[in-house]
């Protein structure tokens, strides 16, 4: 990779203030996802380095806590320009590593830099709160204080948003944090940290601890089980977020979860077509349709549904797929083996059941981990895709005759991240934004992230939410304070 700033390219993970190698010296492979070629080496961690990290964290913790907030803003916010300015680079590494399109990983930059400019405000308004007291001589009053250790797993499909979420949020509590990112996508997770370095993080505050596949099991178990990390937030699959959650009650830490979704996206006769199969792309081809919002079930009411499906095929086939980093391509390559037999499976399933495939429906010519973008027409409840996330680049279709019937399909899942509509009618609005049983609701809109808003799902979802004015609240206990006066 030949980067404007060559120094962002770590090797070493970051422990303490320190680049260290693992205590092993054992290193794991980091590959291009399109071309699959090596891109670099990283140290393979086991549990004594994460144990170091927690250490270093723990040793940090203190000093971080006392310094005022003010100065805590200042850094972060230096740490946000300072991602701004080596965006290009940033977005290089996010392609390299994760497959998306150039344009996608500039715009997950400013994603993440967005939350540390909002955590680095959002730090000076950490306030409490003074409560009219019960008796005439008390007084009341509820401060915020930042929980301790925090450690966060992160997934490789926005490798730089969603670590500048949790740690912008926990930093900006007075947390001191560890992160373990994915395997496929350490380099990204290494530059943040080099260039919160570089902004004047002191030394412990922020550590990254990279491993592969193999060992995240026996750190994940190791970070949940110390006694010495008191928040963990994990971003990922539902499987693995039951088990942390588990695996951290034993300590009974604070543990927020964003976990998988199956999101709906419902076409309302009276939607204007045009526009919903424009959000329709936004919200599923995304990342090569690998994001925890991506729409997975698109409800069309009756008679619009056959229309809807062959204006999206048709409009899904000008998506050009190739190598992220290559001009003009809005689709690159899915993350791995597993993820390409996944989709695989739900095509296979949707065709047995009756479904149409419409488009694509096969593994794409270009090779490697490259699916076609496909859609599919007449999908069913029975189908595979109705109740797993595809987590690839699959649109089925399912028609729907009224409101009362789609909502029930909608919320008939264990899942309930983000959910998607089109309407013009205005009382109709209401009406589904109180009935869908999600965290979140897009009306009219594809796209609803933002740092300013509280991020996150109910149900087998997660727990907790990220961004907005909620999301430093992860990181901070609430202590209520009673005094007693001479009156
Ligand atoms: P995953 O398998 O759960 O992995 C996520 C992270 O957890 C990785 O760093 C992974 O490392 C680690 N991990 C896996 N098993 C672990 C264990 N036993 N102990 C500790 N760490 C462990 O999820 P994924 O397939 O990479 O990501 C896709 C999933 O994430 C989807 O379900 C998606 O919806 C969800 N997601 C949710 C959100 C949200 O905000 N709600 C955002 C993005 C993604 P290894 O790979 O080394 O195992």
């Amino acid at each position: 990779m030949q980067l404007a700033d060559q120094t962002l390219l770590r090797t070493e993970a970051f422990i303490g203030g320190r680049w260290c190698p693992a205590a092993d010296n054992g290193e794991t492979e980091v590959v291009n996802a399109a071309s699959r070629d090596p891109i670099g080496r990283v140290p393979n961690m086991g549990p004594a380095d994460a144990e170091r990290a927690i250490n270093a964290a723990a040793t940090a913790f203190p000093q971080w806590k006392r310094i005022v907030a003010y100065e805590r803003s200042v850094i972060l916010r230096r740490w946000c320009d300072l991602v701004r300015e080596s965006a290009d680079d940033l977005a290089q590494m996010i392609t390299a590593e994760g497959g998306k399109p150039l344009p996608e990983s500039r715009a997950e930059v400013a994603y993440a830099a967005g939350f540390l400019e909002w955590f680095a405000e959002e730090a000076r308004r950490a306030y409490g709160d003074v409560i009219p007291p019960h008796q005439a001589d008390k007084r009341l009053l509820v401060v915020r204080q930042p929980i301790g250790v925090a450690a966060a797993i992160t997934p490789w499909n926005f490798p730089a948003a969603m670590i500048a979420r949790k740690a912008a949020a926990a930093l900006a509590a007075g947390c001191t944090m560890l992160v373990k990112p994915a395997p496929q996508t350490p380099l990204t997770a290494l530059a943040l940290a080099a260039l919160a370095e570089r902004a004047g993080l002191p030394a412990g505050v922020l550590n990254v601890v990279t491993t592969d596949a193999s060992t995240s099991p026996e750190i994940g178990k190791l970070i949940c089980e110390s006694s010495l990390v008191r928040a963990l937030s994990f971003t990922g699959s539902t499987t693995v977020g039951k088990l942390l959650a588990a695996q951290a009650a034993a300590t009974v830490k604070k543990v927020s979860l964003e976990l998988g979704g199956n999101a709906p996206f419902i076409v309302f006769a009276d939607a204007d077509l045009e526009a919903a199969v424009e959000g329709a792309i936004a919200a599923k081809f995304r990342n090569a349709g690998q994001t925890c919002i991506c729409a997975n079930r698109f409800y069309v009411q009756q008679p619009l549904a056959d229309a809807f499906a062959r204006l999206l095929a048709e409009r899904v086939s000008g998506l050009k797929v190739g190598a992220g980093d290559t001009d003009g391509v809005a689709i690159g390559p899915l993350i791995d083996e597993r993820g390409l037999a996944k989709v695989e499976r739900h095509v296979a399933d949707a065709q047995a059941c009756g479904g149409t495939i419409l488009l694509g429906g096969h593994r794409h010519a270009l090779g490697g981990t490259f699916f076609e973008p496909t859609v599919i027409a007449g999908a069913t409840s029975g189908m595979q895709i109705a109740h797993e996330e595809t987590f690839g680049p699959l649109a089925a279709v399912f028609p729907f005759t009224d409101e009362p019937e789609v909502i029930a399909l909608a919320n008939a899942t264990e899942y309930g991240l983000a959910s998607y509509f089109y309407s013009r009618d205005l009382s109709r609005a209401f009406r589904m934004a109180e009935a869908l049983d999600y965290g979140m609701v897009g009306i009219n809109t594809g796209m609803l992230s933002t740092p300013t808003a509280p991020f996150g799902g109910v149900k087998a979802s997660g727990i907790g939410r990220e961004g907005g004015r909620e999301g430093m609240s992860e990181y901070q206990e609430l202590k209520y304070i009673c005094l007693g006066i001479d009156e």
